[in-house]
């Protein structure tokens, strides 16, 4: 927590996410959009900004924009202008990037994020101030062992690369609550697969915009903005070094000066990129090789028809549906495909509850131990419910399926053959049971004498003796009924 502000100020946060849209092509050329391709062998004419070239809008960009916008509650506009964004960057071959300015695609709009408070869940509104289109820039590659000692080289793959930047107004209180909209913003653009806003991978980016004020006071303080911070641990750890930072300046009484930091990650510790006196003069102006973009109402409804069910409405009908918990639903529709995997896993066995515990308990644990997600596993829905089935009909044990499904999510398989050939049958053999019964009855006979006096909980206990003597490969039910049956005699 931001300890430090939370005395005296109040932290305000705004955040501009990037994020890639999931397309083939580039925004305005034909060079496929690529990752880990050879450098500068994923580029056109076009991206490479050649003389003479002329840009065309990529629909597919558009389509996944326009429904990234819907789903986030925004007024798509009937018209809207790209601009030219000027500046010079070596991995800027056109000297500007191509951009929304004056009239964007989408304005207002609004996420819910879900936020801790008093021990619940409950979740909090956090308005959108626009979503806009716009292309990548190439990337400079400072990296000595590529470029050579102090050179640097331009990859020019990711130029043209369709992005949209998502401005939040300024409605976030903490690094927490600012990690929670990127979150359920990740979540948004996955589900209704816009971007796979994979932040390792840069499709999904962030700046983060933090200023203090004091307790209570209407007005915003001065803001600084944090560039380019690319995974959830370094955005909370950067917000809170500004914070710490800004707390220190305000109270020695002087004031925040608005500029633009870097954080890095080895000092914990935010640094001046540039001073906002020097201001950004982009020159914006409408491109003037581009019309403005107009959307028919008929257009913005045909893509309003292509949103999926969204975790919120999934995880409500989740708990109607199944009767899941609320904690549970949450957990099990915060991917899309985790949500798929488990609906068609309750569906192939028949009970979802059931279900719903061997995933999150075991199934999840496995996953988080491998760094994996559900998608790079070869686990299907189909095999977990089999194996569920194999201990309810005592065909193998709780704790011997338990077992098999790390192996199962790292490397699939059958259950069935594989309780098979690793002999984790249950051993159902009522004659084997029967003597482990009997030799248990005679080592405990104070226990069979409290059963027989009406304590017929020790039933329990003696299951457990039982097991232990079939190293626990006897199904429990076939158990208790030979047991209940010799303790009546
Ligand atoms: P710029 O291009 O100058 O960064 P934008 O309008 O693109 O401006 O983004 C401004 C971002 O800064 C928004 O996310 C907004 O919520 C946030 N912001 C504006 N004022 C403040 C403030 N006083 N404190 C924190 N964030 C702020
Ligand atoms: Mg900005």
């Amino acid at each position: 927590m931001n300890d430090r502000g939370g005395a005296e100020f109040e932290v305000v946060i705004g955040l501009e996410v990037h994020a890639h849209l999931q397309t083939r092509s580039k925004l305005f050329g034909p060079a496929p959009v690529s990752y880990g391709e050879r450098p500068n062998h994923s580029v056109d004419p076009i991206c490479l900004a050649l003389p003479g070239v002329l840009p065309v809008l990529n629909a597919r960009a558009l389509e996944l924009a326009v429904r990234a916008s819907l789903a986030m509650h925004c007024e798509v506009h009937h018209r809207s202008i790209f601009a030219r964004k000027s500046y010079f960057y070596p991995d800027l071959p056109k000297g500007y990037q191509i951009s929304q300015y004056e009239e964007p695609l989408a304005t207002g709009g609004w996420v819910d994020i879900p936020v801790e408070g008093g021990g619940d869940t409950s979740t909090k509104r956090v308005r959108l101030t626009r979503i806009h289109m716009e292309e990548d820039a190439g990337k400079s590659i400072h990296d000595d062992a590529v470029a050579g000692a102090g050179a640097t080289s331009v990859d020019l793959n990711r130029s043209g690369v369709p992005l949209i930047e998502i401005v939040s107004e300024p409605d976030l209180r903490s690094a927490e609550e600012a990690t929670a909209y990127l979150r359920t913003i990740r979540a948004l653009l996955r589900y209704t697969e816009v971007s796979n806003a994979d932040m390792e991978k840069g499709h999904l980016r962030c700046d983060v915009n933090v200023s203090l004020r004091p307790r209570g006071s209407e007005e915003y303080g001065t803001r600084t903005e944090l560039k380019n911070l690319n995974s959830f641990r370094f955005i909370e750890e950067a917000v809170d070094a500004e914070v710490a930072r800004q707390t220190e300046i305000l109270e020695r009484g002087e004031c925040v000066r608005q500029c633009t930091l870097g954080y890095d990650p080895q000092t914990h510790l935010t640094h001046v990129l540039r001073l906002k006196e020097d201001a950004d003069d982009y020159r914006y102006f409408p491109d003037p090789d581009l019309v403005p973009l107009v959307l028919s109402e008929t257009e913005i409804e045909r893509v309003r028809k292509q949103i999926p069910e969204l975790a919120e409405q999934k995880c409500e009908r989740f708990r109607t549906e199944y009767g899941l918990s609320e904690y549970d639903a949450l957990q099990l529709t915060v991917t899309r495909s985790l949500a798929d995997f488990f609906e068609t896993a309750a569906r192939a066995h028949g009970q979802p509850k059931p279900v719903a515990n061997w995933i999150l308990r075991d199934v999840l644990q496995a996953l988080k131990e491998r760094d994996l997600e559900i998608d790079d596993s070869p686990l299907e829905a189909e095999s977990l419910a089999r194996l569920i089935r194999l201990v309810d009909e005592g065909k193998t044990t709780a704790k011997s399926a338990r077992g098999l499904v790390p192996e199962l999510v790292e490397r699939g398989g059958d259950p069935v053959a594989l309780v098979d050939e690793r002999g984790l049958g249950a051993v159902s053999d009522a004659g084997l049971i029967e003597k482990s019964v009997v030799e248990v009855l005679e080592e405990n006979p104070d226990n069979v004498e409290l059963y027989r006096s009406g304590e017929e909980k020790v039933v329990n206990f003696l299951i457990g003796q039982v097991m232990q003597k079939t190293q626990g490969k006897a199904s429990p039910a076939i158990v208790r009924e030979i047991l209940e049956r010799e303790l009546r005699k």
